[in-house]
């Protein structure tokens, strides 16, 4: 039983988007998930700190803080939150749908937060235009 959790803060580099997801890969392994619950919750992190890095500071400097907390016991639980202080999103529910991108360039498919929703148990985003942008997922470990 009982609650941890960590929190660690990162420079938006696509370089640390790797760290990202080994750093939970190894703070979720205390839970004892499967191969596949990793993978999901990597490819999930990888999605939200690409977002941040991408379209939250488009590429210039700034912070990204990850959070991970972890329930133990009878329902085991992890909780990731993934947040920038960069442009913000002013239309969340559009920015949610499958397919919408603001990327120019046609190299990105618009994919990213269907893939949060479909890889974890729950998400949540919350942003604000000019202050910044926090995802909140929860996976469920071992059901
Ligand atoms: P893909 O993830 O498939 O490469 P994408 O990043 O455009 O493409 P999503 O990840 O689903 O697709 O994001 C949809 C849109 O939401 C983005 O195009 C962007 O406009 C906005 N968005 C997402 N995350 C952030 C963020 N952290 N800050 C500002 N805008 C964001
Ligand atoms: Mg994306």
């Amino acid at each position: 039983m009982g609650c941890q959790s960590m929190k660690m803060e990162f420079d938006a580099r696509s370089e640390n988007e790797e760290f990202a997801r080994v750093v939970t890969a190894v703070f979720m392994s205390r839970l004892n998930p499967t191969l596949e619950e990793i993978d999901d919750v990597k490819t999930a992190v990888s999605e939200a700190v690409t977002n941040a890095v991408i379209h939250g500071y488009q590429g210039k400097e700034g912070t990204i803080c990850l959070k991970l907390s972890a329930e133990e016991g009878e329902n085991r639980r992890l909780f990731v939150s993934v947040q920038d202080q960069g442009v913000g999103i002013a239309d969340i529910k559009q920015a949610m749908e499958p397919m919408f991108t603001t990327d120019p360039s046609g190299e990105r498919s618009g994919m990213g937060f269907s893939f949060m929703e479909a890889f974890m148990d729950e998400m949540k985003v919350e942003s604000e235009p000019g202050k910044g942008t926090r995802v909140f997922m929860t996976k469920y470990i071992g059901r």
